[in-house]
């Protein structure tokens, strides 16, 4: 069933409420009343609308169909005190690099010669398990990948790592072996053409098999009911493929931090793509 009313609706009546809100005078009452007969109704300017509820409206106006279905009835004041908060920790990101909430998809790129900056490899380590020796994250995501695996130990899980980081050159490969195992139909499906790719951004882990079957472990299990807790979301989840562009992929996180992943849940249905995208035009749109 469709979620109910749009926050967009509660918007637009606020500006209608707002707009109607009659015109504070500072004058005397018996000024005023000359005021108010020598000035047309007309000519009354209406009271001014925050700004900030103006260009939210402006923005929510730019999303898709989908995104606004997905966006609850509730307050704007919240939404933007919200909005602020998660916008006040990017701040303190590392500011010679992309941002943690950078928009990549299918028409969202990045170059050929773009990687993270402050790149860290992985070693074996008592926190999780490394599938292989070529694995590396940025740091801040390395630290929450460390944290995350310290907790899931402390509840019986020992997550696998399988993929991290991938530069230009290596998704290169990847979307090219996919196309020439599934066709190019089915790879654009779940692979991820050069400079289009989470993990050339340095921040996503592919756990475990990589396979549909991942979703059945007790590891998927605990990354779906904790990993938000530790800064990581979901990136594909299941039936958004015309969202995300990419099918369902179980094991595919992407660390965004612990902020995100709460303005994520309360106001985008819990998809990533729907946050990043009203984040971009926030920051795109005056
Ligand atoms: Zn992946």
């Amino acid at each position: 069933m469709r979620k109910s009313i749009l926050i967009l609706t509660i918007f637009t009546i606020f500006l209608f409420t707002a707009c109607a809100r009659p015109k504070k005078v500072q004058a005397s009452d018996a000024e005023q009343s000359s005021v108010e007969s020598s000035v047309p109704q007309s000519a009354q300017k209406p009271a001014p609308l925050d700004p900030k509820i103006e260009k939210l409206n402006r923005v929510l106006m730019s999303m898709t169909d989908r995104c606004k279905e997905a966006i609850p009835n509730g307050d704007p004041n919240e939404f933007l005190a919200d909005l602020e908060r998660v916008l006040q920790v990017e701040k303190a990101f590392p500011s010679d690099d992309l941002s943690l909430y950078y928009l990549i998809d299918k028409t969202h790129k990045v170059g050929a010669d773009y990687e993270p900056k402050h790149l860290r490899k992985l070693v074996a380590n008592d926190d999780y398990i490394i599938n292989k020796t070529t694995l590396s994250l940025r740091e801040d995501a390395a630290d929450a990948l460390a944290e995350m695996g310290r907790a899931a130990q402390k509840d019986g899980i020992t997550l696998d790592v399988s993929s991290t980081y991938r530069s230009y050159e290596t998704q290169e490969r990847t979307f090219n072996y996919w196309v020439s195992v599934d066709g190019l139909v089915e790879a654009e499906r779940e692979s991820a053409r050069p400079g289009t790719s989470q993990h050339q951004l340095g921040a996503a882990v592919d756990f475990g098999n990589i396979e549909d079957s991942y979703a059945l472990t007790d590891d998927c299990k605990w990354l779906n009911q904790h990993s938000q807790e530790y800064g990581w979301s979901l990136s594909f989840p299941q039936g958004y493929e015309d969202i995300t562009g990419y099918r369902w992929e179980c094991w595919h996180f992407r660390y965004i931090g612990i902020e995100a992943c709460k303005f994520q849940k309360k106001w985008f249905g819990d998809i990533q793509q729907f946050m990043f995208e009203f984040i971009d035009a926030w920051k795109n749109i005056e």
